[in-house]
């Protein structure tokens, strides 16, 4: 396959596309979308592709690689991914030609001219390492602007803690872009705005609008924010007990969470609050902490609380990649009946709602598509998984379908060879094991 494109080739409809493959355009396709000569297709609209030369998709989740496994590719096409889910890019990479992996401004300007190898870009009919490309935050759309990437903090399970850097874009460029903007609901993006050193600065430039992104850090949530907010404001609080959530390097008195929660509460603050399930060395008493705090909170204010579940993944690239996939049917069922004891608590107090937790037959597709490239057999056993079932069990199904999974999904250690070794990540892998090693020593 060559290389290199032939751009002087007589204009063919779609000769370069985007395949949109949920109802939301990621922001950087849509700021090359409009900027170069790439058409924008939807799965939804059942396109003919095969007349596409090349084909770029953006994948975001393990549900993407499913959503690909049975795509027809026309005889010649050229398909090339990239996007958040990449980072472990085995699913899908006997079905691409190419794989970027990382930022993707650069390798875009390079890749609509043609050039397709290159920084962070594996060739998967030879599956190079690569590094992932880092960059400044660049995009900026309508009313969307990136304000940081990455994250300061070092949350143990966390993809955005370990594999990049943390930068922020110059203030003076989001400034510029709240004093142009025309739109009243604006998004700026970072994974916890409040860590962004100038975040306070823009509250004169955010008088008459609203920003639509609230990703905060409960420590920084403070009498007059809760003031100043008119929209939900989620938390990811993770871990249910004190003790989990010092096991995962984010640690959190129950008290502050209190003291955050009313403080939002008695100012008509909606909030979400997110806590994984199934972390390393769980028992239901961690569970039992978490709902004491709840009673303790429920009935003294009123307002509204989503506290969403969900199960616990070891992500690759992280020092939990080396954590035994777990997914605990006792903690799920025992979840569904907190949430059952939470109908109509909107007429004692706060409203709160638990939503039904993730159970183990779709959550197993994503450590599937982590380890095994998603051919359409692999995607028929998994989605005939049952429901609920354990681990080892879910292991024997597929193996009894011809899906075997290697022997180290189930025994990590030091040496393990992960099928995401092919990306190197800003933390070496060497790091994240010595993180491991200390995660163990705070459990133990
Ligand atoms: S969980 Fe949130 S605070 Fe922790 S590292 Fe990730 S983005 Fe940062």
């Amino acid at each position: 396959m060559s290389d290199t494109f032939d751009l002087f080739r007589p204009a063919r409809r779609h000769r370069m596309a985007f395949l949109r493959l949920h109802d939301v355009t990621p922001l950087a396709m849509q700021y090359f979308v409009q900027r170069h000569d790439l058409s924008l297709l939807s799965l939804r609209d059942k396109p003919d592709l095969s007349d596409v030369e090349v084909l770029f998709f953006s994948l975001h989740s393990w549900r993407d690689f499913y959503d690909i496994a049975r795509l027809p590719k026309a005889p010649g096409q050229i398909w090339i991914a990239g996007g958040p889910a990449v980072y472990s890019p085995i699913g899908v990479s006997h079905r691409m030609d190419y794989i970027h992996v990382g930022d993707g401004v650069a390798a875009m300007q390079r890749m609509v001219q043609g050039e397709f190898e290159g920084p962070g870009t594996i060739n998967t009919h030879c599956m190079n390492t690569v590094q992932a490309v880092e960059e400044p935050p660049q995009v900026c759309f309508d009313s969307r602007i990136v304000m940081s990437v990455g994250c300061k903090r070092k949350c143990a399970f966390c993809v955005n803690a370990w594999r990049r850097k943390y930068v922020e874009r110059p203030e003076s460029e989001v400034v510029e872009f709240l004093q142009r903007t025309p739109y009243k609901g604006v998004s700026l993006l970072s994974n916890s705005s409040d860590d962004v050193s100038y975040y306070a600065n823009l509250t004169p430039f955010l008088q008459g609008k609203s920003d639509m992104v609230v990703s905060n850090h409960i420590s920084a949530i403070t009498e007059a924010f809760a003031a100043s907010r008119s929209r939900e404001v989620l938390l990811g609080i993770e871990g249910m007990s004190e003790r989990l959530r010092a096991s995962v390097l984010k640690p959190c008195p129950a008290e502050k969470i209190q003291k955050v929660l009313l403080l939002l509460f008695n100012h008509g603050v909606q909030a979400r609050t997110v806590f994984q399930f199934n972390l390393p060395t769980e028992t239901l008493a961690d569970l039992e902490e978490l709902r004491t705090l709840v009673h303790e909170i429920q009935p003294a204010s009123k307002g509204s609380w989503a506290i969403p579940f969900i199960p616990h993944q070891p992500s690759p690239h992280t020092p939990l990649q080396w954590s035994t996939p777990t997914y605990s049917i006792p903690m799920a069922e025992a979840i569904m009946d907190f949430r059952q004891s939470m109908f109509g608590s909107k007429d004692t107090g706060v409203g709160v709602y638990v939503p039904a937790p993730l159970y183990p037959g779709r959550w197993f597709a994503q450590q599937v598509a982590e380890w095994l490239p998603v051919t359409p057999e692999v995607a028929d056993a998994v989605e005939a998984l049952p429901r609920k079932a354990a681990v080892p069990e879910m292991i024997e199904f597929l193996a009894k379908r011809n899906v075997r999974l290697p022997e180290a999904f189930l025994d990590r250690n030091e040496h393990t060879v992960f099928p995401w070794d092919c990306v190197e990540v800003r933390q070496p892998k060497a790091r994240l094991w010595q993180v491991y090693e200390q995660l163990q020593k705070i459990r133990s």
